[in-house]
């Protein structure tokens, strides 16, 4: 037996996605399951479905299960059961014990005002400070900065010294966990080997390795698809009201979708239900051919229908 496959074989792919509820399934969001969806099955895959509702603040009652509703109208059904990180805390807290027992973690009383206020980059003001209490973020000692790694789809992403070396909120002030702590746990606990999603997480992406490589275990392979955005720099999402997509006529959009990451449907495929629309995307995909861009520019007409401006 050679081991010539760099990869971790055909058959143990894990994919997901892994939608936040703050509002329902909007076009960025489609894209997104859409092209992990294809990635996972073209690679005889798994695909899992997690649901992150750790910001409690921006979670909207309803969602998930809208969210559920709509990808099982769009096709994307799932493998497993659907996890929820709001009950998970026990395990977030344990692995924050873990940081701090290995002395990679401490308490900053630094408020926003005050970093603004010192340039923006946290600079480990309280590194030595020993603090001890309750109202404290917790903060990761930065001790694997990663300054670069390949994406499959967008080449080598290069992030600046002062953001990769900062040491980071793993645990607010509030008492919630962080989302870069929650996504590598449960990316590690999913045994997750490839990472689809948008392209707003190019660059956080670059702390999840480093703190997969800080929790002694190996960082799954990341592709990053272009983010639809609204105008330019102005993200398609549920905080700036970008339209919930149709669940009664999937067909439209899932076409639009696919147009999006690169391919050319015949607009034909519009009349045949969703499964048969996947297939076909699956009998075409290839990651060599989806558009590679950070950002592409789309509109909603007054119909709803979502117009793709950069081709
Ligand atoms: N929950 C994040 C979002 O909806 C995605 C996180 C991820 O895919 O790692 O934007
Ligand atoms: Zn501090």
């Amino acid at each position: 037996m050679t081991h010539l496959d760099g990869d971790h074989g055909a058959t143990a792919y894990v994919g997901r996605f892994a939608p936040s509820p703050s509002g329902p399934l909007h076009f960025g969001s489609l894209v997104a399951a859409l092209g992990s969806y294809l990635d996972a099955h073209a690679h005889q895959g798994q695909w899992l479905v997690r649901i992150e509702d750790i910001d409690t603040p921006r979670v909207r009652p309803g969602a998930d299960s809208d969210i559920l509703h709509t990808l099982e109208a769009y096709g994307l059904h799932w493998h497993g059961e659907v996890i929820w990180q709001s009950q998970r805390l026990p395990r977030y807290a344990q692995v924050t014990q873990q940081l701090m027992e290995q002395g990679q973690v401490y308490g900053c009383q630094c408020t926003r005002k005050e970093i603004k206020a010192l340039g923006g980059v946290y600079k480990g003001h309280c590194r030595n400070l020993q603090l001890r209490g309750e109202h404290l973020a917790l903060r990761l000692k930065q001790q694997q900065p990663v300054y670069h790694y390949l994406d499959a789809l967008q080449g080598r992403v290069d992030i600046a010294a002062l953001e990769a070396e900062e040491d980071y909120i793993i645990k607010r002030r509030d008492g919630l966990f962080a989302y870069q702590l929650v996504v590598v746990v449960d990316d590690m606990d999913q045994g997750i080997t490839h990472v689809v999603r948008g392209a707003d997480l190019l660059i956080p992406t670059a702390r999840q390795i480093g703190l997969f490589q800080q929790l002694g275990y190996p960082a799954p392979q990341y592709m990053h698809l272009p983010l639809a955005v609204a105008s330019p720099g102005f993200k398609l999402s549920k905080q700036n009201y970008a339209p919930a997509i149709d669940r009664q006529n999937p067909q439209p959009a899932l076409l639009d979708a696919l147009r999006f990451l690169g391919f050319a449907p015949d607009p034909e495929l519009v009349t045949y239900p969703v499964a048969d629309i996947l297939s076909w995307a699956l009998s075409q995909y290839q990651r060599q051919s989806l558009r590679r861009a950070l950002e592409v520019q789309v509109s909603a007409d007054a119909n709803g229908k979502t117009q793709i401006q950069q081709l």
